[in-house]
């Protein structure tokens, strides 16, 4: 730990004399006034910026799901707090950012579809009890075993996956996470929103024009799979429901 602590301090020195050396000096990182970055501060900052990199909370929660019951485990022996709270706390908070974004925009006229866009809906108005409290590594535990919460935005393949595993697709309900790299189209846990359905045909449009420049096979398949994309969009358009209409 003394180590990882002296190597963080290393590496802020070497990346403030580079960014000097090349006339970066907006780049450099300013002195903390709090004092030095130690070791659990550096590995709270660090699991802060994953869980809220796009699709970052799938990240954190099923990454390092699996880091919870094996590495984490010789890990927190050897630390003082261990890296299990810290985990379960980011992973919590990501999860009501999550919900607590959802149910901001739903206020705001969001319009959502899909079979389970009602449980998103019911989930996103549970929000208001958790946003500004503090959460402390307990509390991290009940909401992330809470079922009605989990809610794991997919950037990658445009929905939002309102997990039920009962219903799972990708894996035939044989683990608590959903694997969200084999997301099937027709499972009964995705909800789509206005926002999904704007980047289902921006990245159409991305597909039409790399079909102008691609040879062969691969320029014939593109504008189907810009099509297919489109589909999804319109067939969410059709069925969208939200809390101004009062259809939801
Ligand atoms: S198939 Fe997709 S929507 Fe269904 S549980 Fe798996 S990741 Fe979620």
């Amino acid at each position: 730990m003394h180590t990882l602590g002296t190597r963080v301090e290393d590496f802020i020195t070497w990346a403030n004399h580079e960014a000097a050396t090349r006339g970066l000096v907006h780049e450099a990182i300013p002195p903390d006034p709090h004092g030095r970055i130690g070791t659990e501060r550096f590995r709270r900052s660090l699991a802060w910026h994953i869980a809220r990199r796009p699709g970052g909370l799938v990240a954190l929660a099923i990454q390092y799901g699996h880091l919870r019951t094996s590495v984490a485990a010789g890990y927190a022996a050897r630390s003082r707090d261990g890296i299990h709270d810290l985990l379960d706390v980011e992973t919590a908070r990501a999860t009501i950012d999550t919900v607590a974004d959802l149910n901001a925009d739903l206020e705001d006229g969001l319009g959502i579809s899909g079979p389970a866009a009602r449980r998103a809906i019911k989930a996103a108005a549970t929000a208001p009890q958790y946003t500004g409290t503090l959460i402390t590594a307990r509390q991290a535990r009940q909401i992330l075993a809470n079922p009605h919460l989990a809610v794991y935005d997919n950037p990658h393949t445009l929905l939002m996956c309102v997990y039920k595993r009962d219903k799972a697709l990708c894996h035939r309900g044989l683990k608590d996470t959903p694997s969200l790299d084999q997301c099937v189209p027709a499972c009964a846990n995705i909800a789509r929103t206005d926002q999904h359905a704007t980047g289902l045909r921006l990245r159409a449009t991305v597909l039409d024009q790399q079909a102008g420049h691609a040879p062969g096979p691969l320029g014939e398949r593109l504008p189907g799979n810009a099509a297919r994309l489109r589909d999804l969009a319109d067939a969410h358009h059709r069925a969208r429901i939200s809390l101004q209409d009062g259809t939801a």
